[in-house]
C-alpha cells in the first residue's frame, strides 16, 4: 500500500522504509517509541493514512477515536495504564508540531511494567 508522501518520515515508517521501534500495529495505525523520549514511556501513535494535522481530519473520519483506543491498549500492554500517562496532540507550529503527519503522544513518567510492580 503506497502513498505519494515520500518526504514524510512517518509515511516512511508506516511503509517500513525507515526503522522504528514498533509497539503496536493495526489496520488504521502504527505506534512506535519516540526517537527522543521525554519520559520512561514515550510512544507515538500514527495513522497509516497521511493526514497532516488534527485540523485536516475529514468529517466523520473515526481515526481520532481509534488513536485513543490504541493508546489505552498500548498503555495497558506497557503496564502504565493504572499508573497513568499523558495523551496529547501538537497542532501546527504554534502548538509545537514538528512532524506534519498526524500523531498522538503517549507519555508516562512511570516505568514500563509499573502497574504490576509489587508494593515496597
Ligand atoms: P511533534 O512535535 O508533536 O511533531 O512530535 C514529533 C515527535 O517525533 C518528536 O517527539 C520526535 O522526537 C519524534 N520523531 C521524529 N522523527 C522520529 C523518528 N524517525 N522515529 C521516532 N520518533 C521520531
Ligand atoms: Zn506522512
Amino acid at each position: 500500500m503506497g502513498n505519494h508522501f515520500s518526504n514524510c518520515i512517518f509515511c516512511k515508517i508506516v511503509a517500513g522504509w525507515h526503522p522504528a521501534r514498533m509497539v503496536y500495529e493495526d489496520d488504521l495505525v502504527v505506534a512506535f517509541w519516540d526517537a527522543k523520549p521525554v519520559a520512561p514511556v514515550h510512544i507515538l501513535i500514527v495513522p497509516r493514512e497521511h493526514i497532516p494535522t488534527l485540523n485536516d481530519i475529514p468529517v466523520e473520519n473515526v481515526i481520532l477515536s481509534h488513536i485513543g483506543q490504541a493508546a489505552a491498549i498500548i498503555a495497558g500492554e506497557l503496564g502504565v495504564a493504572q499508573a497513568g500517562y499523558r495523551f496529547f496532540i501538537n497542532v501546527n507550529q504554534g502548538g509545537g508540531q514538528v512532524v506534519f503527519h498526524l500523531h498522538a503522544h503517549l507519555v508516562s513518567r512511570s516505568n514500563p511494567g509499573t502497574d504490576n510492580a509489587p508494593d515496597v
